[in-house]
Parts: structure tokens; sequence; C-alpha cells
């Protein structure tokens, strides 16, 4: 269908809900190209976040933005490397970023959400977005089947609509739109939930792993700690395992988190020097995707459009990279008059297929895959299995890996089915599928 589109009678051209890195990425990006972009962020910032190991592949996007020298500046605790240690504490050597590729975006940082988010939305208001903070999005409006605006609550409780020609639902896990016309699909397998506290003064390596991301297997092998360093001398420790795990009976969060370090010899030993300074946080809304990208008028980024196991720190990566895709896509679409489905989703197949191959890996690990086993028997692939692990996720050169790593399969096992976003979930069969979830959820 033609989507071409006529921009008068509209208040601005894009409408974007939501502040976190997805909206502040694709708003500064369209703002940049001189059209109107008016963003609402329903929090005042800075906001507590989770997710705060960032991926060096996050460095291309960073550039773009002009955000660099901000985060050079910044306190952000440098990271190098990420570390794998099993449930018999055996460490594999650390994934050092540089040795693989010896350029400056091999160094990324362990970020505060609450200040690396404010940093990026500052960012985007001076680069002329409209922020508004306080204001919740409470509907988008459609006529037909497009997207034409937003319906808002203002901080002292009005309601207004505001009309654009395209809506950006960068609203992360509460995804407004993804909710409103039933996209979300959750994946069949990856059904987990964490838990998390922040420690002050536990235990800190030195020197280039200081700033390294750990991921220490539990002792009962479905579910793995992060152990991530920040500044100010906090370190982020969670869990992640099933949910059935994780949330049973009437037990508390701090019960279930205090058992699994108890049992973690290296959580154990690492946070024993240091002092629990928060309370415990936990999620159970857990890895899904939307059926669309894109719709006519509508675009879908950073967790609003899906999330996917934290394993590997994907999220704010695959949350600025979807933002800048979209961005193309749509500063491309209002140039040529086209805000329909097809040009604003363009990007969404060759994003997918990246998310797939991270997909797939966070897989591999819950079903036993040992990154040590791997490269000692394919040392030749080091690099390449570090190139997925730093985000480098959009190129078919990195699927040399599969081959080898089904090769390690005990007899008999099948490799992990590719998860089809648009099939039925129940035609996705995978061992792993066995979680009890809380009542009133579906995967
Ligand atoms: C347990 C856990 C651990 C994680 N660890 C990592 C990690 O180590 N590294 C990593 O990269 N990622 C991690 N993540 C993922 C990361 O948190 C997200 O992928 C990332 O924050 C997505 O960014 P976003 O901009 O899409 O959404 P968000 O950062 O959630 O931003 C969405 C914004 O929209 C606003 N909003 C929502 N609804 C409305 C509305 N109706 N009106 C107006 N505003 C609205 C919200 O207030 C929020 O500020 C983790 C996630 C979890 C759950």
């Amino acid at each position: 269908m033609s989507a071409r589109r006529d921009l008068s009678g509209v208040d601005v051209d894009v409408i974007v809900i939501g502040g976190g890195p997805a909206g502040a990425t694709a708003s500064t990006l369209i703002a940049r190209h001189g059209h109107r972009v008016r963003l609402f962020e329903r929090e005042r910032f800075p906001r507590f976040h989770i997710g705060e190991s960032l991926i060096p592949e996050t460095y291309w996007v960073l550039q773009r933005l002009g955000m660099l020298p901000k985060m050079q500046q910044s306190s952000f605790v440098k990271k190098y490397s990420v570390q794998f240690v099993s449930a018999n504490g055996k460490q594999s050597a650390p994934f050092y970023f540089w040795d693989n590729k010896p350029h400056d975006c091999s160094q990324t940082w362990q970020v505060v959400r609450s200040e690396f988010d404010q940093m990026m939305l500052t960012h985007a208001r001076e680069h002329g977005v409209d922020v508004h903070e306080g204001v919740h999005v409470l509907d988008v409006l459609f006529e037909g089947d497009r997207a034409v605006g937003v319906k808002i609550r203002d901080e002292d409780g009005s309601r207004r609509e505001i009309r654009a020609a395209v809506v950006v639902d960068a609203s992360g896990q509460s995804a407004l739109l993804q909710n409103r016309l039933k996209l979300r699909l959750w994946d069949p397998v990856l059904n987990k939930g964490a838990i998390w506290t922040y420690w002050e003064g536990a235990h800190r390596d030195t020197g280039r792993d200081e700033g390294a991301t750990l991921v220490l297997q539990t002792a009962t092998k479905n579910g793995w700690f992060w152990y991530i360093p920040l500044h100010n001398d906090v370190v982020s420790v969670g869990v992640v395992a099933p949910f059935d795990h994780l949330f049973k009976g009437r037990v508390s969060h701090e019960q279930t988190y205090q058992e699994g370090v108890d049992r973690c010899g290296a959580v154990k030993e690492r946070v024993a020097m240091g002092r629990r300074v928060t309370g415990y946080f936990a999620t159970r809304d857990y890895s899904y995707r939307s059926r669309a990208v894109a719709g006519d008028g509508w675009v879908l980024i950073g967790d609003a459009f899906g999330f996917l196991d934290p394993l590997y720190s994907s999220g704010v990566l695959l949350a600025l990279r979807s933002g800048e895709l979209a961005a193309d896509a749509i500063v491309e679409g209002l140039a040529a008059g086209d805000t329909g489905a097809a040009q604003l989703g363009k990007w969404g197949p060759l994003f997918n297929q990246g998310v797939d191959r991270m997909r797939r890996l966070v897989c591999e690990y819950y079903d036993g895959f040992s990154f040590g086993n791997f490269v000692r028997r394919y040392p030749d692939l080091r690099g390449t299995i570090t190139d997925l692990l730093i985000g480098d996720l959009f190129t078919e050169r990195v699927d040399k890996v599969w081959g080898p790593l089904e090769s390690l399969y005990e007899a008999g096992k099948q490799p992990i089915p590719p998860w089809d976003a648009g099939a039925p979930p129940e035609l996705v069969q995978h061992k792993a599928n066995q979680l009890v979830l809380p009542e009133g959820r579906r995967p």
C-alpha cells in the first residue's frame, strides 16, 4: 500500500515515547536532520534502571551520536573484557576485546544507568529534541491502521493529544504498542527471571581486569551471576535463573539470593568483604520480541521491540542499534513522503538476524556450552567468538562458529532451533522449555 503522506496538520514530525537509550538515540539522530522531534518521558531523570554493562559495539553508535567525549570524561569504570567461571569454579581466560580488535572501540564502560541515561537525554536536548519529562503517554492514536499521534497526561493531570507523522515507541519493557496491538511473543526458551542487589567494598580486580564483567555459573548450573564493578566502589551482583527456581513459594528474594551466593564460592568470596547497600530488586518479565518492527506511522525500538536475556550484556547495544537503524529509516521516509510500514521497518530483517545470533549464543550457554572448552578445541575461532561477545552481530561472517560449536555436542543433541518470531511459540521445541511460570503468565 502506498503510504505517501501530507505532513500538514501534524504538531511535530516525530513523537518518541520514552527517554531511555533507544529513545534518546533515535530522537537525536532524527532531530539532527532538522525534523521537529518531541520526546515524552514519564519519569524525571535521573531515575534508576538496570542494565549497566556495555559491550564494545556500542562505540560506533556513541561515536555517531557524538557521545564519546562525554563517555571518556565520565567516571564510568572502563571495561576491557568478559570472563566466565563455571559451577566448579574453573575460570576461562578473560576474553580481552583489545587482543581481538586493537582499536579504541575495544574499551567500553560499566555505567550507572541513572547517570548514563541522563547524559544521553541531555545530549538529545542539545541536538534539538524537545524533551518533556514527567509526561506519561497514555495511548497511541490511530486513524484506521495508521498511527497519527499520542494522548498524553502532563504532571498536573491534564490530558492532551499531539499529532505527528511518525510515532516511535521506545517505552522499554512497558512496550506500549506491543501490548496495545497484541504483538508480544514471549521467548519459549528463555523464560528466566533475575534478582540483584548492590555491594560496596566488595572484591575488585586491578589493572585492566578492574572493569571486567564476570559471568559465574550457579551451583545448580541452570543460571548465572553477573558481577559488574561500578564507580564509587559499588559492585552490581545479580542472579539470573528459571522463574520456578527464583520465585518459588513464599521464599523472599533475599533468601533465594543469599542461598545462591552461599552455594557459589566464587561470588561468596568476592562479596564477603563488602557491605550490601541497597535492597533486592527482581524482574520476572523476560525475553520477548514483537511480531513486527513497524507499521504505518509507527516503529518499535529497544526493549519496546524486544528483550533478550542479559547474559552477554547486549540490551543497551540493541537499544542503540535499533534506535539508529529506525532513525535512518524515518529520516529517509520523511524525505520521500513515505511513512508506511515497509519504509519504517526496512531495517527489521537485518536487526532480527543479529538478535537471533545473540540469542543462539545465550541458548547454547544454558545448554552447557563452555567458552573455555570451545577455544581450547578451536583456538583459531577465539577471535570470531569474541566478535559475538563484543556485539558484532549483524554480519554472516560470525556464523562460521556454529558448525564447530555443534561438533562439541553430546551424542544425540540437536542444534538449538532458530526462533521464528512469526511462528506460533508452541512450534519451537527445546529441552530447556520446562519452566513453571507464575500464575497468569504465558510464554
Ligand atoms: C536483569 C537485567 C539485567 C540487564 N543487564 C544489562 C547489561 O548488563 N547490559 C545491557 O546492555 N543491558 C542490560 N539489560 C537490558 C537493558 O536494561 C535494556 O535493554 C535497556 O535499558 C533498553 O533501553 P530502552 O531505551 O529500550 O528502554 P528503557 O531504558 O527501559 O527506557 C524506556 C523509557 O521509557 C519510559 N516510559 C515507559 N512507558 C512510558 C510512557 N507510557 N510514557 C512515557 N515514557 C514512558 C520509561 O520511564 C523509561 O525511561 C538488563 C536488563 C535486565 C532486566
